[in-house]
């Protein structure tokens, strides 16, 4: 596989097994910025942060914008429920990371690389330090300064421009787009913002080229892509997979299926802002494409597998609130849709109203799309609206008895 050998993590990488594995031979080889760029505009890759932007293109705007300096923010920021991809790469693979910022710094050019780091990823940022460290000694970094800046643990400072603006030291509150921040980011200058795993896959693609990398996934979702797996299932972890493998993979062969033999009712397959599933769906290819022909989306790969003992209520109600809490509040227009949402569901589940309550999810949501300065503001519809359309037994039975229905 492409960032973890094994497909999934196992040992933690040193400098010296990184170099003997074929590390830092891309930026040996002392590519131009202009191979850079279209050696991964070749490849096809996109963020891997759940937008799918072509990161090529991204890469571009930022190298086309006549204005200096540039900056590099790698984003992990990492607070989406179940996520721990950003985790997992840079405690056991932090030289991979690096090379990939440094590749990316030349290639547009930027003096300046940050590591956004959720503050309590404590051992990542020792990781992360030392392999600076050790890149420095053997000369790697040139005149790039990399730096760490701790990430606030709110789920939207995880959002680009929200880190940039903690990286220059204000609130994490997200920016009005545009301008993105490729053109105009850090300190009003262009700035590439991808997650880890985006540049984790960096240099590999230019050791080996766009068209080896485009051996992996499908011919629009070239590559692989990390799966978080939780708690319920019997073989919970992070594992890479080639876009396109089938979720019936991922549940059965890898995850090892849900714990106590239980029954698959529902999937969530991107995190907590993706339509539900029904476990009918579940032979549907893992690339972004297939996805939202099944009605969901990828996201960033956070899976979360339910059982036929779960109330959809619940989980929906749970989803909710946690977009009621973590909008930052900033845009009234959220703050009030995201309020009105988690009050409505909150009724239905103690069986306060009835089933034209339904009907009020979409007038919200239809009213205030697109009014908020960050996507969170679109993000609780389509869990809502696809639980209200897929488990409506669960919904009628709180309405009437005002209790789960297991
Ligand atoms: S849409 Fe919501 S979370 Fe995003 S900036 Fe506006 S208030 Fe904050």
């Amino acid at each position: 596989m492409i960032l973890f050998p094994e497909g999934k993590p196992t040992k933690r990488e040193t400098f010296d097994e990184y170099r003997a594995s074929g590390g830092y031979e891309a930026l040996k080889r002392n590519p131009s910025p202009a191979a850079i760029l279209e050696e991964v505009a070749d490849s096809g890759l996109r963020g891997r942060g759940g937008a799918g932007y072509p990161v090529g293109k991204k890469w571009a705007i930022a190298a086309q914008t006549p204005v200096t300096p540039r900056y590099i923010v790698c984003n992990a920021g990492e607070d989406e429920p179940g996520s721990f991809k950003d985790r997992v790469l840079l405690e056991h693979r932090p030289h991979l990371v690096l090379e990939g910022m440094i590749l990316a710094a030349r290639a547009i050019p930027a003096e300046h690389a940050y590591l956004y780091l959720n503050e309590t990823y404590h051992d990542c940022f020792q990781r992360f330090t030392d392999a600076v460290d050790e890149a420095q000694g053997a000369g790697l970094l040139h005149s790039l300064a990399v730096s760490i800046h701790g990430a606030p643990t709110v789920y939207v400072a995880g959002e680009d421009s929200a880190a940039l603006e903690v990286l220059e030291g204000k609130p994490p509150l997200p920016r009005q787009k545009p301008p993105y921040p490729a053109a105009a980011g850090l300190f009003g200058k262009p700035t590439v913002v991808n997650n880890v795993e985006t540049f984790a896959n960096v240099p590999s693609i230019l050791r080996s080229g766009a068209a080896w990398f485009r051996t992996h996934g499908t011919a629009e979702s070239p590559g692989t892509m990390i799966f978080c797996l939780g708690d319920e299932m019997n073989h919970p972890g992070a594992y890479e997979l080639p876009l396109g493998s089938s979720l019936r993979h991922l549940y059965e062969d890898v995850g090892g299926g849900l714990k106590e033999g239980k029954k698959l009712k529902a999937v969530l397959p991107g995190g907590p802002s993706c339509a539900f599933l029904p476990a009918d769906r579940i032979d549907v290819p893992l690339d972004p494409a297939s996805l939202q022909k099944a009605g969901s989306s990828l996201g960033c790969g956070v899976m979360r597998f339910y059982s036929t003992e779960t109330c959809m209520v619940e989980e929906t109600l749970r989803i909710a609130q946690f977009f009621a809490r973590e909008s930052c509040g900033q845009c009234p227009a959220c703050r009030m849709e995201t309020n009105m949402l988690s009050t409505i569901l909150d009724r239905i589940h103690q069986g306060k109203g009835d089933t034209t309550l339904y009907h009020q999810f979409q007038k919200i949501l239809d009213f205030n799309r697109g009014k908020g300065y960050c996507a969170l503001i679109n993000m609780p519809g389509p869990p809502i609206t696809s639980a209200i359309r897929l488990f409506q037994d669960d919904f009628n039975h709180h309405l009437r008895h005002g209790t789960c229905p297991f």
